[in-house]
């Protein structure tokens, strides 16, 4: 990485946007905004206890190290770290190299009665990544997944693939990528996240239908417990009652420490075919999305943006709602579907002036189309959300599942009761795209833009952050979709919870980390 990473806010140094472009666009909605003070100086408290010998080789308390596994990267995160307070800093930063040296911390920090937070990409926007003590804990550690690294196999017959568990995004497409393969899993934070910390927090990658989620991914993993190894069974499928596998995915550190995978990965596409749909009326177009996906095609792409939300994009400036559709094939031209999809979404009242953009051949698409130019602004969305908050606007998004019944009142409750939470701030703005499409029903995400209180921001957010989460929850959605539970989502997704889930899961914690080692607080209390 040649660029040194963002100390507070997201990526690297040299990704943040320019301020200028960004402040004229903020200015239409909020007025007149300056910038923020610079960032403080941090401050990072001393180390509560020693470095353990037995981690000389591969752990550090430097400064450096320590603030940099203090936060994950939610607003608040960015807020804290911005005004210069890493107090949750961790007391030793271990490195491990190799499964046995993980082994190694886990068994020390049991002895030692020191609280083991593991940290892949640190992208964490929910509380999972900031080192906390339990009861009876002298210090912190943060367990640095990012020595346990690379391709360490690849079956090509099988078409999977045995990756570490620290492996980032770019470097895991890159090794595929030179084999011919590719995971084909891209969720926003890709660049900065890890395969172990998506699989500990059942990631959502960028692709709208099929297998979305990494949990459809994962063929078979490793993971370190206090209680020993917990190696999966290598098979496609299996029928021999509740899944290991399924238990160690979305744990979130809780119950081990994940150090591998094998991954399914597939020959990355050649075939290509994308458009985009407008819509004068939301509802024609939530209709139109529902008529795509429940009629067995399975876009790659399917993202509907309400009007708010196209602007915000910079999509569609005429207040209409947008749906992109992209399709993608290893094997076989797209043109077909893609027509099949279109002819479902005009039925249902949308327009497409541009018409499909069709690629076959060749290796992958340009950036010139709708899917691939989507693409590139999603990943720079994260670098927007640092340029407001220097300009004091709040912009944070948040993310649910429901059935499609249950969409229209969900999506106008969250509307209403967000603009009225966001009324005493002197009103804001609240857009909604569909990430994710099920034939059951969408994963709406939400995105909320206001201008910050300074010195109350925090408060604010925790704020509009409660409220959220109780419409969803009232609504028939869930706390989350794929952003993880941590620990903010945490007494959302205990309300979701049959109370004797609850109590199980409780007792396979106490049964795999008897001494409470594993990221204390995070998804049970
Ligand atoms: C700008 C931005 C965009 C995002 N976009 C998406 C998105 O599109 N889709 C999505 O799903 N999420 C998204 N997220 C959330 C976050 O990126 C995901 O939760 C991601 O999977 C975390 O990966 P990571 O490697 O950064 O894990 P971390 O943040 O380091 O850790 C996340 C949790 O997993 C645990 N963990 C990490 N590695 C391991 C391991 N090897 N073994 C056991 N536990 C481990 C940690 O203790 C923590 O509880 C986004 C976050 C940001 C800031």
């Amino acid at each position: 990485m040649s660029s040194p990473r963002s100390r507070w806010g997201w990526g690297t140094e040299a990704g943040a946007l320019p301020l200028g472009p960004v402040r004229t666009r903020a200015q239409a909605f909020f007025g007149d905004l300056p910038e923020r003070a610079p960032p403080a100086a941090p401050r990072v408290p001393p180390p509560l206890v020693p470095l353990p010998g037995a981690w000389a080789d591969f752990a550090t308390q430097a400064d450096g190290a320590r603030l940099a596994r203090a936060l994950g990267k939610g607003w608040c995160d960015r807020v804290r770290a911005y005004q210069g307070d890493f107090s949750t800093a961790p007391d030793v930063v271990a490195t491990p190299r190799t499964e046995a040296e993980v082994e190694r911390v886990l068994e020390v920090a049991e002895r030692e009665r020191l609280a083991v937070t593991p940290f892949g990409g640190g992208s964490s926007v929910v509380g999972g990544v900031e080192p906390r003590r339990g009861p009876g804990h002298r210090g912190t550690v943060s367990l640095d997944l990012s020595a346990l690294q690379g391709l360490l196999e690849l079956d090509d017959v099988s078409q999977l693939a045995r990756l570490g568990a620290g492996t980032f995004g770019p470097a895991l497409e890159a090794a595929l990528g030179a084999r011919g393969f590719t995971l084909r899993h891209f969720p926003q934070s890709f660049e900065f996240s890890t395969l172990g910390g998506w699989i500990a927090t059942r990631a959502g990658g960028h692709f709208a239908t099929g297998a979305t989620h990494v949990d459809e991914l994962v063929h078979a993993a490793r993971m370190v417990t206090p209680r020993g190894r917990w190696a999966t069974h290598r098979v496609p499928a299996s029928g021999a009652g509740p899944e290991p596998l399924r238990l160690l995915v979305g744990s979130e550190g809780t119950l081990g420490v994940i150090t591998e995978a094998w991954m399914r990965v597939r020959r990355r596409p050649g075939f290509r075919a994308s458009a985009s749909v407008r819509f004068e009326d939301f509802a024609r177009a939530v209709e139109a999305a529902r008529a795509v996906v429940q009629s067995g095609l399975q876009p790659a792409n399917a993202r509907l943006l309400d009007g708010a939300e196209a602007m915000l994009n910079g999509v569609s400036l005429d207040g209409r709602a947008v749906l992109v559709l992209g399709f993608e094939s290893a094997d076989a031209p797209v043109g077909p579907l893609l027509d099949r999809a279109l002819a479902l979404a005009t039925a249902a009242g949308g327009e497409c002036p541009e018409g499909p953009l069709v690629r076959e051949g060749g290796e992958g698409a340009s950036a010139a189309d709708a899917g691939e130019r989507w693409r590139a602004a999603f990943l720079k969305g994260p670098y927007l959300q640092d340029a407001l908050l220097r300009l004091d606007v709040l912009a944070d998004t948040f993310e649910t599942a429901c059935t499609w019944r249950a969409f229209p009142e969900l999506y106008r409750a969250v509307k209403g009761e967000l603009e009225e939470a966001l009324a005493p701030w002197g009103g804001g703005l609240v857009t909604c795209r569909f990430t994710h499409l099920y034939p059951d029903g969408p994963a709406p995400y939400f995105t909320f833009l206001t201008r910050v209180r300074p010195g109350a921001e925090l408060e604010q957010w925790a704020t509009l952050k409660a409220t959220a989460s109780e419409v969803l929850l009232r609504q028939g959605g869930t706390i989350t979709h794929h952003h993880g539970v941590g620990r903010v989502h945490r007494p959302w997704y205990e309300r979701e919870s049959p109370p004797p889930f609850t109590a199980a899961l409780r007792a396979v914690k106490r049964e795999l980390d008897p001494a409470g080692v594993l990221n204390p607080g995070v998804l049970l209390p």
